[in-house]
C-alpha cells in the first residue's frame, strides 16, 4: 500500500542544456511531450531550450533556439499540432547543413537533443549524433569554435520520441498522436453514418496511412465498417467481386448503409494502388449504390489530443529526461516508447531499422511479414475486424450443428462505455459461427425473471458507438435468487455465460462459482469482461469504460479552466468517480493538467492540504498579472472525513485572498456518452477472445462419456445433469484481462487473494507509479520562480 504521496524530487546536480524540437508531420500530443520534457528538465536541474521549426530552427539558429521557462509551456497540454513549429528541412539532409546545426547548438551550449517526430526525423537525429565529433573537429579547424568548446562538446546525446499519427514505428505499441487521429476519424465516420443511413448510401472513407494500416484498421473496427483496405493486407485476385459480395450480404441482413475504409496507401497484391474513386465506381456500377467518397485528410491531424496522447506524451517526456541523465557517451541513442503498457527505452537505430523493414516487406510483396513486423496485436485485430463485420449468413462459415452453442450475455453494475460494443461483437461472432446469442436484460434480476431474447446480427448494428447499456444493467447480485437463476439458465439452455460489468460483475461471478456444486446449471464456462469506469476489477489493467471516463474528465478540465480565463483567479475542485480507486483521478489529472489530485490510496491530511494551498497561494501571488484557472481533482472517496465541499472551503478560507475556489462534481457524466475508440477497440478484442475461449471450454465439456441420446458426464451426475455442456471445474469461471499487450484468462478463484473486497478493488495498483508525475509537471512542491 502506498504510504504517502511522493513529493517531486528536485535535482540541482545536473546543469545539462537540453534542446527539444518537433519535426516531420505534426501530431496531437507533441505539445504535451514538449511540456513534459521542459518541465521535467527544470525539475531535474537541467536547462531546457525550445528549438522552433524543427531542424530548420537548428540550421537557422538565432532566435529559433530559445531557453525555456516553466510558464513558456503553460497551456501546451490541451492544444493539437505543435506550438514550436515543425518543418521538412532540406538543408539538414546535407552534411553542410548539419554542420551549421552543430555550430548553432554549441553556441547555445546545448549538447543534448530530444527529437519528437517520425522515423525520418529520428534517422536525422541519429545521423547528427554520429557525425557530431567530425563536425566539431571541422568547426574547430575552421576557427569557428574554441578548443575549450571542442573539448566540452565532444559528444551529442540524442533521445527520440515518436510523434506520428500513423502508429507506424516498430517497437512501440502506440505513437504520440495515433489515438487522437483515430478519434477524429471515428467522430467523422460516426457522423457520416447517420446521413448514410438516411439515404441508404455507401461511403468510401479514405484515411491517412501511406505504409501503415493501423488507423484504417482500427477505424473500421471502431465504427463497424463493412470493408477495409490496408497496405499490409492487399486483396488478391478479383477483390472487386469479393467486396461487392460482402457488401451485398450485409445489405441482405438489413443494413441500410455500406462503409468502406481505405488507407491512403492501400494496394492490391501486385502493389497497384487502390484508390477511393475507383472503389466508388465499382460500387456504383456493379451494385447501383449511391456512393460518396470522403477523404478525411488533415482533419485527422487536428483537434485537441485525447487523454491517451496527453498522458502517453507526459510519461514519455519525463522518461526522456531520465534516459538523458542515465546515459553515458557510449549509450546508443534511445527512443522512448510504450510496450505491454510500460514506458520503454530502446535503441533508436534498431527501432528505425525494424520500421524500414515493413516498407521493404511491402515492396517485396511479403505482406505476411509486413503485418508480423507490426506490434503483436496487429494481426489479431485484423482478424477481429473480419470476423465481426463481415456477415456470413447461416450455412457459410458456421460450425457443424453439434458444435453450435447457446451463449448468454448479461450486463452487471453501472453502465460503462464499451459495454454495448463488446456485446455487439459477441453477437456478431455468434451469428457468423452459427451459435445463438441470448441477450439477458436488466442484470441478474432480469435473468432470474427470464428476461432473455435471441439477439441477431442486425439488432446490434449501431451498438458499437452507443454509450450506456442497451441490455439494461444494475448492481443487484445473484445470491438471493440463485435457484431461479439456475432455473432460467436451464430453461433457456444457456451453455456459457458472458458477464460484462465491473466489481458487481466480479462478485456476482464469484457467487455463481461458489455455488457450482449446488446448481448443475452453473457448471458452464463463465467469463467476466471487466467494464467499469473505476478500473477496479482484479485480473486486468484496464476495464472497458475507463478510457471514456478519463476523456470526459480531461475535456471537463479543459472547459472548466477556460471558464477562469479573463481576470479570474480560480481554483476548481472537481470531484470524480472511481470508488476507492484513484485511477480516474490520476490519469484524468495527468491528461487534464490538474495541479494536484486527492485519491483514496493516499487519503487527505491537513499537512497535505496546507502544503498544496501554500503552493497555490504563492503561485497566484507571483503570477499577479497572469490569470489562469487551476484544477484539482478529488476522488469521491479520497477521505471519509474531508468531503469535496469541505476541501474546497478550506482551499478558499486559506487562500489569503489570492484566489477563489469553486467545486463541481462530474457525477454520472463519466459513465455515459459515446465510448472512446480505445474502449471500442478493447471491447472488440476482449469479445473475440472470450468467444474463442468459451468455445474451447464448451467443446471440451462435451467430450464426456456418451449414453443414449445424451452425452452424460458420469452415472452419478446423470441425475443432476441437464444439458450438453458440463464443465464442473471452478476454473471455468474466469476474468478476461488486458495485461500489458496480452489477453489473459484468470480463474476467478485465483484472484480472490488479490482482492480487497471491502474497498472493492485489487490489492495492487499498477498505475500508481504514474501518480507522482501529476504533481511534478504541474509544479507542486517545486519552486517554479527559480526553475
Ligand atoms: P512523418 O511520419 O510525418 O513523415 P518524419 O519525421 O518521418 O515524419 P520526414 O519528412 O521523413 O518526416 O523527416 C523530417 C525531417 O527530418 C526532414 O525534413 C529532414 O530535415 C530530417 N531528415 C529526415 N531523414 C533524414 C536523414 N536520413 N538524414 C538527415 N535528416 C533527415
Amino acid at each position: 500500500k502506498p504510504a504517502a504521496r511522493n513529493e517531486p524530487q528536485v535535482s540541482a546536480g545536473e546543469s545539462k542544456r537540453i534542446g527539444v524540437l518537433t519535426s516531420g508531420g505534426d501530431s496531437q500530443g507533441m505539445n504535451a511531450a514538449v511540456r513534459a520534457v521542459v518541465r521535467m528538465a527544470i525539475v531535474r536541474g537541467c536547462k531546457p531550450y525550445l528549438i522552433y521549426e524543427g531542424y530548420q530552427g537548428l540550421v537557422s539558429g538565432g532566435d529559433k533556439i530559445r531557453s525555456a521557462s516553466w510558464n513558456d509551456v503553460s497551456n501546451f497540454l490541451t492544444l493539437g499540432g505543435t506550438l514550436i513549429g515543425t518543418a521538412r528541412c532540406m538543408d539538414f539532409l546535407k552534411p553542410e547543413g548539419r554542420r551549421i546545426a552543430v555550430h548553432n547548438l554549441i553556441k547555445h551550449g546545448i549538447d543534448t537533443l530530444v527529437v519528437i517526430g517520425g522515423d525520418g526525423s529520428l534517422t536525422g537525429a541519429d545521423t547528427l549524433r554520429h557525425e557530431w565529433p567530425d563536425h566539431v573537429k571541422q568547426l574547430h579547424d575552421d576557427g569557428k569554435i574554441s578548443q575549450q568548446e571542442a573539448d566540452k562538446y565532444r559528444n551529442l546525446m540524442i533521445v527520440g520520441m515518436v510523434g506520428s499519427i500513423d502508429n507506424d514505428l516498430a517497437s512501440t505499441d502506440m505513437t504520440i498522436g495515433a489515438s487522437s487521429a483515430l478519434t477524429r476519424i471515428c467522430e467523422s465516420v460516426d457522423s457520416i453514418l447517420s446521413t448514410a443511413t438516411s439515404h441508404r448510401r455507401a461511403f468510401v472513407v479514405e484515411v491517412m496511412g501511406r505504409h501503415c494500416g493501423w488507423l484504417a484498421m482500427n477505424a473500421a473496427i471502431c465504427t463497424g465498417a463493412d470493408y477495409l483496405f490496408i497496405p499490409e493486407d492487399p486483396p488478391a485476385g478479383d477483390w472487386e467481386t469479393d467486396m461487392c459480395e460482402a457488401l451485398k450480404r450485409t445489405r441482405s441482413a438489413g443494413k441500410r448503409t455500406s462503409i468502406v475504409i481505405v488507407a491512403e496507401g492501400a494496394i492490391d497484391d501486385k502493389c497497384n494502388p487502390i484508390k477511393s474513386e475507383f472503389i466508388k465506381d465499382v460500387l456504383t456500377q456493379r451494385l447501383g449504390y449511391d456512393t460518396r467518397v470522403t477523404i478525411l485528410g488533415h482533419v485527422q491531424r487536428g483537434g485537441s489530443p485525447t487523454a491517451v496522447d496527453r498522458y502517453l506524451a507526459t510519461l514519455q517526456g519525463a522518461e526522456a529526461i531520465e534516459a538523458i541523465l542515465r546515459a553515458t557517451p557510449d549509450t546508443p541513442s534511445p527512443v522512448i516508447g510504450i510496450l505491454e503498457n510500460k514506458i520503454t527505452t530502446q535503441p533508436l537505430k534498431e527501432a528505425i531499422a525494424l520500421t524500414k523493414q515493413v516498407a521493404k516487406a511491402i515492396q517485396d510483396h511479403d505482406f505476411q511479414r509486413a503485418a508480423e513486423l507490426r506490434p503483436r496485436s496487429f494481426l489479431t485485430q485484423l482478424e477481429t475486424f473480419r470476423e465481426i463485420d463481415y456477415y456470413s449468413p447461416e450455412g457459410k462459415d458456421s460450425l457443424p450443428a453439434d458444435k453450435r452453442l447457446r451463449i448468454g450475455v448479461i450486463h452487471v453494475g453501472a453502465p460503462a462505455g464499451g459495454m454495448n460494443t463488446a456485446t455487439r461483437s459477441v453477437v456478431r461472432l455468434c451469428v457468423n459461427r452459427g451459435h445463438i446469442a441470448l441477450g439477458i436484460h436488466n442484470g441478474f434480476p432480469g435473468l432470474m425473471r427470464g428476461e432473455i431474447e435471441v439477439l441477431d446480427w442486425l439488432s446490434v448494428d449501431s451498438w458499437t458507438a452507443t454509450g450506456g447499456s442497451k441490455l439494461g444493467t444494475n448492481r443487484d447480485q445473484p445470491d438471493p435468487q440463485l435457484g431461479a437463476i439456475a432455473y432460467q439458465l436451464q430453461r433457456f439452455e444457456i451453455e456459457a455465460l458472458i458477464i460484462i460489468g465491473g466489481f458487481e460483475g466480479f462478485t456476482g461471478l464469484l457467487s455463481l462459482t461458489k455455488h457450482r456444486n449446488e446448481y448443475p446449471a452453473f457448471n458452464i464456462p463463465m467469463v467476466l469482461i471487466p467494464a467499469t469506469i473505476s478500473n477496479n476489477v482484479p485480473g486486468t489493467e484496464f476495464s472497458l469504460g475507463s478510457d471514456t471516463a478519463v476523456n470526459v474528465i480531461t475535456n471537463a478540465c479543459d472547459a472548466i479552466k477556460l471558464s477562469a480565463s479573463s481576470n479570474r483567479k480560480r481554483v476548481f475542485m472537481i470531484e470524480v468517480q472511481g470508488g476507492h480507486s484513484g485511477y480516474l483521478a490520476t490519469f484524468g489529472g495527468l491528461a487534464g493538467g490538474a495541479t494536484t489530485i486527492y485519491i483514496p490510496e493516499e487519503g487527505i491530511t491537513l499537512d497535505r492540504l496546507n502544503s498544496d494551498i501554500s503552493h497555490l497561494r504563492e503561485y497566484y501571488q507571483r503570477e499577479s498579472g497572469y490569470s489562469q484557472g487551476r484544477v484539482v481533482l478529488i476522488n469521491e472517496k479520497a477521505s471519509s472525513f474531508y468531503s469535496t465541499d469541505i476541501v474546497a472551503k478550506i482551499y478558499e478560507a486559506e487562500s489569503g485572498g489570492f484566489y477563489a475556489c469553486r467545486s463541481s462534481n462530474l457525477g454520472h457524466l463519466q459513465q455515459g456518452g459515446v465510448p472512446s475508440p480505445t474502449d471500442r477497440v478493447r471491447a472488440n478484442t476482449l469479445a473475440v477472445s472470450t468467444v474463442n475461449w468459451i468455445q474451447d471450454q464448451c467443446w471440451k465439456g462435451m467430450e464426456i462419456p456418451y449414453e443414449g441420446n445424451l452425452r452424460l458426464p458420469s452415472t452419478e451426475l446423470k441425475r443432476k445433469y441437464r444439458g450438453r455442456v458440463y464443465v464442473p471445474s471452478s476454473r471455468a469461471s474466469t476474468v478476461i484481462g488486458i495485461l500489458g499487450s496480452q489477453i489473459k484468462f484468470t480463474p476467478i478463484e485465483d484472484l480472490v487473494s488479490e482482492t480487497d473486497f471491502k474497498k472493492r478493488k485489487p490489492t495492487k495498483h499498477w498505475w500508481y507509479t504514474a501518480r507522482r508525475l501529476v504533481d511534478i509537471v504541474s509544479g507542486v512542491g517545486f519552486d517554479m520562480a527559480t526553475g
